[in-house]
């Protein structure tokens, strides 16, 4: 039987040379595919209260637009600077190369809430980092983390961990 694992290619040399860029439209594409790793990413949060689901763009919005669905409950995205029309909190983090910023609807998490937040792939941490900041500054609460890939060697799960947070993520 396939597992989830099996349903992602490898594309080398991607976006640049040296990389090697886990694709997971193959995942996406795939109605098996598609439905296991949803199944699996929501299956450690089964009867724990998520007020909402907050994706990081761009492949957590479809993550989590369906994990949402699911849960019957909102769901939130954090984008690249620029991109929401509303009033946002902003939070910088480092790329490989220099710097991004990403921001949230300052109105889109009332304080208490409780948040499973979502992206495809965990590689340093930094980008879910920047969301667990912008989370918390609403004053809301990150329940937990979900990812299709964790890069083990990259240490992001360790420096989520290290913020207090729960990890989950479905393949290495
Ligand atoms: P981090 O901030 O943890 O170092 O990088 C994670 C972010 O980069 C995620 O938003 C993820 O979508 C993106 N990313 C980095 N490398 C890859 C990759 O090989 N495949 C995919 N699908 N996303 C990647």
């Amino acid at each position: 039987m396939k597992t989830v694992r099996d349903y992602i290619r490898t594309i080398p040399d991607f976006p640049h040379e040296g990389i090697m860029f886990r694709d997971v439209t193959t995942l996406f594409g795939d109605a098996r595919g598609f439905r296991m790793a949803i199944d699996q990413l929501l299956h450690p949060y089964a009867g724990t209260p998520i007020d909402k689901v907050v994706g990081l763009e761009a492949r957590g919005f479809i993550l989590g637009g369906a994990i949402a669905h699911q849960m019957s409950v909102g769901f939130v995205p954090i984008r690249k600077k620029g991109k929401l029309p509303g009033k946002t909190v902003e939070q910088a983090y480092q790329l490989e190369y220099g710097e991004a910023v990403m921001e949230l609807h300052d109105d889109a998490l009332q304080p208490g809430e409780k948040v499973l937040l979502v992206d495809d792939l965990l590689a340093t941490g930094g980008t879910a980092e920047a969301g667990i900041r912008l989370i918390e500054r609403l004053g809301a609460q990150v329940t937990g983390c979900a990812f299709v890939i964790d890069l083990p060697e990259l240490g992001g799960a360790r420096r989520l961990q290290n913020l207090g947070m729960q990890v989950h993520s479905l393949c290495a």
